[in-house]
């Protein structure tokens, strides 16, 4: 074919060369969900097969993960009927990764006379051809590739336009989805507890009224990925300028922040830790163990429950640093607090650093007698415990439980009382006043 020469060359020769060359002509057909490869050409013969469902090809054609084995979790699904409803013709560029290689196809579409009836033509290009316009592309979407779809929405006419689920894209598709399907269809990717925020954010009622001409505004919500993982995104709405009240056209989008707002929420984590904990014993600190007694108060007001307190004073520390040094009494501290933390695990409890060398647990769900017989064998474990070069130590207990009438200051005082008591009485004992 190529000897024609090219005064003689006519439009059957062109069918001709077409026929031999373009790589794959499928006919789809939409309605009965179904496909049927009337030629194909190499990788896009074992990619594509000789027939299969309109579903699986639209997944492979528009959803392919890069570098991935993995298809398309089921909850995309949703859109895969609305993706393949064409109006016109339709023409994309994309990628098909075939035993991890990643080819480029040029794929048109051409809508045939009965409804949902196309012909799909794809044409693999030439990689040394295309390296040009590949590295523009790569550039673009590294650029871009944080944003992982968006669209082009008309409120009043109740449509959206431009629907790219794996990358931002400035083709047009020809597409039908009304927006009001569309809120329904992705509120199912929303995060359970972010779903009521989304379907306010994204009413039309709600836009109307908050979204001025001009105006952008977003909001943070986990969503599920093609691969069923949730990841931290931005959705981002951006009113059309106009001078039209009733014109309402917005360009919506959707960000990926996984890896920012995951950066961000472990430095939250760890300012949150220093602002809580007693940085020598990783311990509550003085204020976290009075949150917990206020809380502990509120429960009891509200729900009628049990709870104790006693504050641990060890005996003699000063003689712990004279004797060994600073250090090697900031390691007995740790060792003491580890010790009262591996035995309040059995209990419903929690324990602070109330100052120094005292500590401070509060016993929920535990009355007046067995508040006295756990201070009881919490004393006697420490007592046994070896405190490496320090050897043994001992503490004094003081004990208390608390009612709703008390407050952080009157529950305090007694609990205060007993330690005194507990020193008085010679040290390592427990004392209590109720
Ligand atoms: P008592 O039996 O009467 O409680 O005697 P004590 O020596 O434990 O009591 P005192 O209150 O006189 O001394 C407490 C000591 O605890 C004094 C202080 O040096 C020591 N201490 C307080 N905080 C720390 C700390 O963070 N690290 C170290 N190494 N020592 C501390
Ligand atoms: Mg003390
Ligand atoms: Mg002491």
């Amino acid at each position: 074919m190529n000897n024609i020469p090219s005064d003689k060359f006519t439009l059957d020769d062109a069918m001709a060369f077409l026929g031999e060359n373009v790589d794959a002509v499928i006919l789809v057909d939409g309605e009965a969900d179904s496909y049927k490869a009337l030629a194909r050409r190499g990788i896009l013969e074992e990619v594509i097969g000789e027939e299969g469902r309109y579903h699986d090809l639209i997944e492979k054609l528009w959803y392919h993960l890069n570098n991935s084995s993995e298809g398309v979790i089921e909850d995309y699904q949703v859109f895969f009927s609305h993706a393949g409803k064409f109006v016109g013709k339709y023409s994309k560029r994309t990628n098909i990764s075939f035993d991890g290689v990643t080819y480029i196809v040029q794929m048109t579409i051409y809508p045939l006379k009965n409804e949902q009836v196309y012909l799909f033509v794809l044409d693999l290009l030439d990689g040394s051809q295309y390296v040009d316009e590949t590295l523009t592309t790569k550039k673009v979407s590294t650029i871009q590739n944080t944003y992982l779809f968006s669209m082009y929405v008309d409120i009043v006419k109740d449509t959206t336009n431009s629907i790219s689920i794996t990358e931002i894209s400035d083709e047009v598709m020809n597409q039908q989805l009304k927006y009001s399907e569309w809120r329904m269809m992705i509120v199912n990717m929303i995060w359970p507890e972010d779903q009521a925020v989304f379907l306010e954010r994204t009413d039309p009622e709600y836009l109307k009224k908050n979204l001025a001409p001009g105006r952008t505004t977003s909001f943070d919500c986990l969503m599920m990925n093609l691969e069923g993982k949730f990841i931290w995104v931005k959705l981002i709405f951006s009113r059309a300028e106009t001078s039209n009240e009733d014109d309402f056209r917005f360009v919506f989008m959707v960000q990926d922040i996984n890896e920012n707002a995951e950066a961000l929420m472990a430095t939250l984590k760890k300012y949150e830790e220093l602002a809580l904990k007693d940085p020598l014993t990783s311990l509550f600190n003085h204020g976290s163990i009075e949150t917990e007694i206020n809380n502990a108060i509120e429960n009891i007001r509200k729900n009628n429950t049990e709870v104790s307190m006693m504050i641990l004073d060890i005996d003699f520390f000063k003689n712990v640093n004279d004797e060994h040094g600073h250090s090697v009494g900031d390691v007995t501290l740790v060792h003491f607090a580890d010790t009262i933390t591996s035995f309040i695990a059995d209990y419903n409890a929690v324990v602070g650093r109330w100052g120094g060398e005292e500590f401070v647990v509060i016993l929920n769900g535990v009355g007046k007698d067995d508040s006295i017989q756990i201070a009881e064998a919490l004393r006697e474990k420490i007592a046994a415990e070896p405190f490496g070069i320090v050897g043994n130590i001992t503490c004094s207990i003081g004990v208390t439980t608390v009612s709703g009438s008390d407050s952080i200051g009157t529950a305090f005082d007694r609990m205060d009382k007993a330690l005194y008591e507990a020193k008085s009485a010679g040290r390592n004992c427990v004392k209590s006043v109720f």
